[in-house]
């Protein structure tokens, strides 16, 4: 007996000397089963995407660089090499995203090549004993959809779910789990909001009516594909959005204002979506420009499983000169170790605090983490990114959050939209000259944890 209380004082001593952050071998383990992933979206990897709304904002120049995405990784002719990619890495789900612009490349007019390349991508992903998580819309739209007004439109929902229909029937054998959208804030505010993505509109009215249409999206397709005859014949299937969380602190610690503003910003934009799916209704407000409470057919509950997707963190803080008079920007002045190249704050602790919100406001769900990465070209600070963002996920499971898997953004170098070709987010460096694909030694070691199944 006393033996074993001295025992339990001595690991008492050690848990509390390793402190909240420290990790013993035991709990530097995953749970067996936990997904590992590599994430990428079709624009941004496959090349010639030449049908969309993206490949138009290039063309007339909206990117910083100038870059266009062009054939960009030119995954379209070389999935099977990208497969092999994620096999030697050892990843067990991928995630990837199916392109409506190639797949309904005129309205109504389906292109089944394309459905049957995506097939064929999933069959060879399968075999490899990796299971896809595939992705129905990220970020980018069929011209013609766009030249209709987009997800202004308010014929957008119905389109959408002719699109998603034709993509269930041809996918539904081989995928049990789907995303509907792709960061829904990410995309409408940037898009309706800031002017820099497509539609590069700035009015918060046009922001309203496109939220207002996306989520009448979502839940038609939520219900779509869980009406699929796989699904109806008694096969899981999980069907979530990928939620863009970043996490939002008043710049001034102790000022009231700054404390508020990031307080509203952080409910608006990281989670008045998700509770939009708790509640059925949707409830969106930028004083004096927009209000929006809309209760929404098929909404509530319209997810399986709740998708995160976290980089950084931005402080909120009152200015003058901001539009709006709210800055939201990173922490400033980081050397270039706590940033990445796009100087974003390494925040690992903000990663712990998107989960445990996130959970807080669907107990019932498991989170999968869509995705987490770091724009790094000299590949100097990957790996400790990476192990600093799994410390929290192994924490965020000790707390009883269930995190079912992790999807590192991104297995190759690619496309970052606006910055073109040279952020580096790759597991994999890419030579776009050549198209030679290098594991770089942050890849490697994201493999060895993988197979360890360890940190
Ligand atoms: C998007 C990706 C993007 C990544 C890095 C996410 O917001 O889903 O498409 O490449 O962030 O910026």
């Amino acid at each position: 007996m006393k033996t074993y209380k001295i025992f339990r004082q001595i690991s008492w001593a050690l848990v509390l000397l390793n402190g909240h952050y420290g990790w013993t071998s035991e709990n530097s383990s995953f749970p067996k089963g936990f997904a590992w992933c590599a994430a990428t979206a079709a624009h941004q990897i496959e090349g010639g995407n030449s049908n969309s709304d993206w490949w138009e904002w290039e063309t007339s120049g909206h990117t910083r660089s100038g870059d266009r995405s062009g054939a960009a990784c030119d995954d379209w002719n070389r999935y099977a090499e990208d497969v092999q990619l994620l096999k030697d890495l050892g990843v067990t789900r991928y995630r990837l995203s199916v392109e409506w612009a190639r797949i309904e490349p005129t309205s109504g007019h389906f292109d089944l090549q394309a459905l049957r390349h995506y097939k064929d991508e999933i069959i060879l992903l399968r075999k490899a004993g990796i299971s896809p998580l595939v992705t129905l819309h990220h970020f980018t739209l069929p011209l013609w959809f766009a030249k209709n007004g987009g997800w202004e439109w308010e014929g957008a929902p119905a389109v959408f779910a002719r699109y998603v229909t034709a993509v269930r029937d041809a996918l539904e054998d081989e995928v049990q789990d789907w995303i509907t959208f792709n960061e829904p804030s990410i995309f409408l505010s940037l898009g309706y909001l800031d002017g820099k993505f497509p539609p590069g509109k700035k009015d918060a009215a046009a922001l309203g009516r496109a939220l207002t249409q996306v989520m009448k999206s979502h839940a038609l397709a939520y219900h779509i594909l869980h009406d699929g005859k796989v699904a109806q014949s008694g096969k899981k299937i999980r069907v979530g959005l990928a939620n863009a969380v970043l996490v939002l602190d008043p710049k001034i610690s102790w000022s009231p204002i700054d404390k508020l503003l990031a307080h509203s910003a952080d409910k608006k934009f990281n989670w008045a979506i998700p509770e939009s799916l708790n509640t059925g209704v949707l409830k969106f407000s930028i004083p004096f420009q927009v209000s929006i409470n809309l209760p929404i057919q098929g909404l509530q509950g319209a997810e399986d499983f709740f998708g995160l997707n976290y980089y950084t963190r931005n402080l909120v803080g009152f200015s003058f000169s901001a539009p709006h008079f709210i800055s939201i920007a990173p922490v400033e002045a980081l050397d270039s170790t706590h940033r990445s190249d796009l100087g974003w704050e390494i925040y690992p602790e903000g990663f712990y605090r998107a989960m445990k919100t996130a959970h807080e406001l669907k107990p019932d769900l498991p989170i999968m983490i869509t995705e987490n990465g770091i724009a790094d070209a000299e590949d100097s600070r990957r790996k400790d990114f990476v192990t600093s963002h799994l410390q929290q996920v192994l924490r965020a499971i000790q707390d009883k959050i269930p995190v079912e898997g992790y999807c590192y953004w991104s297995l190759l170098d690619n496309f970052e939209w606006n910055d073109g070709f040279s952020p580096r987010f790759g597991l994999y460096k890419m030579d776009y000259a050549t198209q030679k694909r290098t594991l770089r030694p942050s890849g490697i070691f994201y493999g060895e944890v993988i197979k360890k199944n360890s940190l």
